[in-house]
Formats: structure tokens, C-alpha cells, sequence
């Protein structure tokens, strides 16, 4: 397989007008015409790839998604106030309008791609978190334009690979959070790459399920049952909850084994489950996490997955932590730099994990400079 290309492989940039497809999809807060950035750390992640092309003389024009705008232009979804932050931070540096106010970005559109690509020369990838989609502007331009994997991208590229490659062993996945289905469809192929496999957050429940435990009104999908059945009966370790926090049937605080009474909602692993899933982290030679073991985001359902991150910090394992939630998580506690790596993409990186390849890499394989 030929190999990503690098921002070397660009040839030289100078005077040339470079499109770079950066992740600013940052978070934010406050009404529609006043949206406050929460948190701009996708905006100076770019800056490494920014600066390597401004100061070798190329004028860069970003262009990135913001939310879930479908299609149609919204102030609530204006890059407006990216664009006043980037300016702080890379003054000159051009910003499109959200791609996604366009059908044609999701619906990778030639027309909308070529409309991205006009007085372009050149074209840089480094939005690691949408590379898992083929989108227009992550698959159209390499079709015409010299292109590369920009700094991010690259970094994530080696991590992960590596990691699919020859990982130390035991190589443990800790998965947890809410969008059970999309991850569900990847834990099959997990398994074969990892020794053990840990499943705590919105996920659990339904493994839980599988094994005739009833969970009450928690996050649960009846048509994958089977699937978690399945995946049970293999030959590695599934290490589910052995106690759940969350709310009983009139909303109070409770803890529950791991039989939930009817209308009762599981928000967090417990403690027995957090201190179990500890031993598994310390024992690993390299981790990959993704998704929060709880409504960590509400105080009290913040302890199981604050538990997971703090034995990620102390085990001497490789650790990487994938997903904005859970990499959110990690900073809330203080913990992000105690990781070995922590990956821009939740979906991208466990794509990547599962399959070994991106459509956004295969695009950029394909592009004219790459022999
Ligand atoms: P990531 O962004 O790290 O990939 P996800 O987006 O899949 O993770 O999931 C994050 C969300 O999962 C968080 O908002 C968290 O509140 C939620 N979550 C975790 N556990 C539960 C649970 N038991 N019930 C409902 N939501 C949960
Ligand atoms: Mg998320």
C-alpha cells in the first residue's frame, strides 16, 4: 500500500494557495448570535501544519465543519467566531464558511468539491476526526491536487497504526459512552486485534441484557442482543460492570448489583466495577480507550469514569484515549497530559483500529504528487 503522504511530499509552497481541512469543530455555548468558544483546543492543534505552510510561504485557506448544521446555512453554526479566534492565533489565515452548510459536503458532491478547490493549488488534510467520512472535502481534492496528511493527521496515522500493527501485549480496549450501535458494529473486529475487552458507559446495558440481567429504563438496544450474545461466547475476556450508579424510578440517586429495577436508569459504573476495571488498566502493557463510563459530565455520575482515567494516568502501559467525550473527560480531570496520546477522533480512530484504513488516507494515497 503506498503511504500517506507528508507535508515534505507537498514539493514547495511558497507563493502557492494551500487548502487545509482542519477539525474546528470546537465547542461552544450562549444563544444563536452571540455562540461563545468553550474551548479552542482543535483551533491551536491546527497551528503546527498552519505554521509549517505560512512560514515556508504558502497562503493557507482553512475549511472545516462546525455541529450538525443539515445542509443549510444557521447562525448558530456560523464560523464566525472561529474565524476571530484563528485570527488571534494565525493572523492571515483565510476560513471558509461551515462545509456543512452545503448538501453537497456530506453528500460529496463533485460540484462542491470543485467549488472548494477553485484558485487552490495545493490541499492538506488535517482533520483526523472527519477522515473516517467521505465527505467532499476530505475525498475530492487529492483527486486533482498534490496533497498531504497535515501534522495531526500524520501523528495519528503512526499511533494508531503501530498500535493495529504490533501492539505490546495484553492489549486492552476500555469502551464505553453513548452511541451503542455505531460502536457495537466495531467491537467484533476489536476483538481480534485486542486480548480483553472492557465495557462500561451507555454501552454496558446492553450486553447486560444479552445475559438476561434486567436494566430497567437504561440506554439499551433489543436488536443487538443477539450480536452481544455472540460476542460473549468468543475466546477473550468481556469484562461488563459488576455494579451500576444511576437514578431510581422517581429520579433519586441510587446504587444498584447489576439487576436494575423497572424504571430505574444506569448513568455510571460503580465502585466495584471501577476499582475491577482498574486492575485490568494496570495489568495492561497498552490501553486504548474511548467513550466515558458515565453521565460523567453531571457530578454524580462523574466517578466511574474519573476512577478510569486516573488508572490510565498511573499504569505503565501505552495508553491512547480516542473521542472528543472522553478526551473532554480527561482534561476536565486534569489528566490529558498523563496519557501517552490522545487522539482527536472517537468514530475515526476505532474505524482506523478496526479497519486499518480511512477513506480520507486512501484519498490522500491517490493524489497526483504521491508515486
Ligand atoms: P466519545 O465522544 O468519547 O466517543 P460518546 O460520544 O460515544 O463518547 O459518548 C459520550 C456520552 O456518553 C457522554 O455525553 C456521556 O454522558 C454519555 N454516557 C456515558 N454513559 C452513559 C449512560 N450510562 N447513560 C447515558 N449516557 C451515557
Ligand atoms: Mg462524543
Amino acid at each position: 500500500m503506498a503511504r500517506v503522504p507528508a507535508l515534505e511530499d507537498l514539493g514547495d509552497v511558497a507563493g502557492k494557495r494551500v487548502l487545509v481541512r482542519t477539525d474546528f469543530n470546537v465547542p461552544m455555548e450562549g444563544p444563536d448570535d452571540r455562540r461563545v468558544i468553550t474551548d479552542d483546543f482543535r483551533i491551536r492543534a491546527a497551528l503546527p501544519t498552519i505554521e509549517w505552510l505560512t512560514s515556508r510561504g504558502a497562503h493557507v485557506v482553512c475549511a472545516s465543519h462546525l455541529g450538525r448544521p443539515k445542509g443549510a446555512p444557521s447562525q448558530k453554526y456560523s464560523m464566525e467566531p472561529v474565524r476571530a479566534r484563528l485570527a488571534e492565533l494565525a493572523p492571515g489565515v483565510e476560513l471558509l464558511e461551515n462545509l456543512r452548510f452545503s448538501p453537497g459536503e456530506e453528500g460529496n458532491s463533485p460540484e462542491f468539491a470543485a467549488s472548494l478547490i477553485k484558485g487552490i493549488d495545493m490541499y492538506v488534510n488535517d482533520a483526523f476526526g472527519a477522515a473516517h467520512r467521505a465527505h467532499a472535502s476530505i475525498v475530492g481534492p487529492p483527486k486533482t491536487l498534490p496533497s498531504a496528511a497535515g501534522r495531526l493527521l500524520q501523528r495519528e496515522v503512526e499511533v494508531l497504526g503501530n498500535l493495529r500493527e504490533k501492539p505490546k501485549r495484553p492489549f486492552v480496549a476500555v469502551l464505553g459512552g453513548a452511541k451503542v450501535s455505531d460502536k457495537l458494529g466495531v467491537i467484533e473486529s476489536l476483538l481480534q486485534i485486542v486480548d480483553a475487552l472492557v465495557i462500561g458507559g451507555g454501552m454496558c446495558f446492553t450486553f447486560l441484557a444479552a445475559q438476561g440481567y434486567p436494566v430497567g429504563a437504561s440506554l439499551c438496544e433489543l436488536d443487538q442482543l443477539t450480536t452481544c450474545k455472540k460476542l460473549m461466547e468468543g475466546s477473550k475476556p468481556i469484562y461488563l460492570p459488576e455494579d451500576i450508579v444511576g437514578l431510581d424510578a422517581s429520579g433519586n440517586f441510587a446504587t444498584f448489583g447489576i439487576r436494575l429495577p423497572e424504571g430505574a436508569k444506569g448513568l455510571d459504573i460503580g465502585p466495584g466495577s471501577a476499582a475491577a476495571f482498574t486492575d485490568v488498566i494496570m495489568d495492561a502493557r497498552t490501553v486504548f480507550w474511548n467513550g466515558p463510563m458515565g453521565m460523567f459530565e453531571d457530578e454524580r455520575f462523574a466517578a466511574g469514569t474519573r476512577t478510569v482515567a486516573e488508572a490510565m494516568a498511573a499504569t505503565k502501559a501505552f495508553t491512547i484515549v480516542g473521542g472528543g467525550d472522553s478526551a473532554a473527560a480527561l482534561a476536565q480531570f486534569g489528566l490529558d497530559d498523563e496519557v501517552d496520546h490522545v487522539s482527536t477522533g472517537g468514530g475515526a480512530a476505532l474505524e482506523l483500529l478496526e479497519l486499518g484504513d480511512l477513506p480520507g488516507l486512501n484519498a490522500l494515497r491517490g493524489a497526483p504528487n504521491v508515486k
